[in-house]
């Protein structure tokens, strides 16, 4: 494909060609069955294949552990807001967040609505520059679980290890699942839309340890409670088809790659050579502090607004785009997910040395 651009888009994002080519076949004509994937019965045997082979990959690439469940669920990554408080709390319980950006916020607002709310951390007075150390917050020890966002799309800010609390952690990782190397073991509950780091919108991965599947009020409707979900397979009622066959065919993709923690190298080195771009002048600043910064969305400004909405325009032009920040926070940001090729990265690079050198501020 030749007249592919640079795309860094927060999400959805780019996705490997060779996938989007594979799919493009596939939606006509599902493996010579003479019928395009997203005509087939999804309790066709065909369908069944896609979706176990999909729960496999996930299973082998992140070191599931047996005691938990993958749920493919639909309402986005911004459902499990609610679910999550709706299927853990209840009269009397309570729930601890850290607050590092607009998802977490998001979160907490939802999670008011079914129990008491802590709010360990917040860095919201900073504008989410910064993710917290452990010694910076403390979890009251009767809180049902203690809910934090890995990797924050928005600021580019990420967590670069976990809390380690005693309390059950859950884990927003919608923008950087697969992207480093994690201990599934240490969470209750890891959820993702996949339109950032593994696949195109329309499906979640909810990850949940079986013990959290017991917990759910009588009064919780059938298809919010997790349970529903897992005893069904996801198969409850009709799930996301394509969504889950192309997350199954991006994770061939990433075990071509040689797994996550090849990526995780690579995506280290890309997002490094931003980095050393942004450190090595004052013309380019980050947002993030230099020990949260995140390695997936990498948010800066120039010297002025002008300056960035010139920057923007005459990246696209060469074939850079998506570089706009957040309405948040404005400036620019580089979304560079798993998929997201080197060439791009240093493209980029090279068009931020040639552009300070052509605007002086
Ligand atoms: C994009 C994003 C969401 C929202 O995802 P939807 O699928 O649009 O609901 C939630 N959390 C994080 C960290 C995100 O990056």
């Amino acid at each position: 494909m030749a007249d592919r651009v640079y795309n860094f888009s927060p999400g959805p994002a780019t996705l490997p060609v060779e996938v989007l080519e594979q799919a493009s076949k596939d939606i006509v004509n599902y493996q010579g069955t003479g019928m395009g994937l997203i005509e087939l019965s999804h309790r066709s045997k065909e369908f069944m294949a896609v979706a176990d082979t999909t729960e496999k990959l996930l299973r082998e690439l992140m070191e599931i552990p047996d005691n938990y469940k993958v749920l493919f669920l639909q309402g986005g990554a911004s459902s499990q807001f609610y679910m999550i408080p709706m299927n853990l709390l209840g009269k009397g319980k309570k729930a601890s967040y850290l607050n590092t950006g607009t998802w977490s916020k998001k979160a907490i607002k939802e999670a008011k609505l079914f129990g008491e709310i802590e709010v360990a951390f917040s860095s919201e007075e900073q504008t989410f520059n910064r993710v917290p150390t452990p010694d910076e917050y403390s979890v009251s020890p009767d809180s049902e679980y203690l809910y934090f966002v890995s990797n924050n799309t928005i600021y580019g800010t990420q967590f670069p290890a976990f809390p380690a609390t005693g309390n059950v952690l859950i884990s927003d990782m919608s923008s950087d699942i697969l992207s480093r190397k994690i201990d599934v073991s240490q969470f209750g509950i890891i959820f993702a839309g996949a339109q950032k780091n593994m696949g195109p919108s329309g499906v979640t991965i909810v990850i949940i340890r079986d013990d959290l599947l017991e917990r759910t009020p009588e009064n919780t409707p059938t298809m919010l409670s997790y349970k529903t979900h897992a005893d069904k397979g996801s198969m409850f009622n009709t799930p996301p088809c394509f969504s889950i066959y192309a997350v199954g065919e991006v994770l061939k993709w990433l075990k071509k790659q040689g797994g996550v923690e090849a990526i995780e190298a690579i995506n280290r080195e890309k997002a490094g050579l931003l980095y050393d771009c942004i450190d090595s002048t004052d013309y380019y600043r980050g947002h993030a502090e230099k020990a949260s910064r995140s390695l997936m969305n990498i948010s800066f400004n120039l010297p002025h607004a002008d300056l960035e909405a010139k920057f923007i325009a005459e990246a696209a032009a060469i074939g850079l785009n998506g570089l706009k920040g957040h309405r948040s926070i404005g400036g620019c940001r580089a979304s560079i997910y798993n998929a997201f090729p080197r060439e791009g990265v240093v493209k980029l690079v090279a068009f931020m040395k040639e552009f300070e050198a052509a605007n002086p501020s």
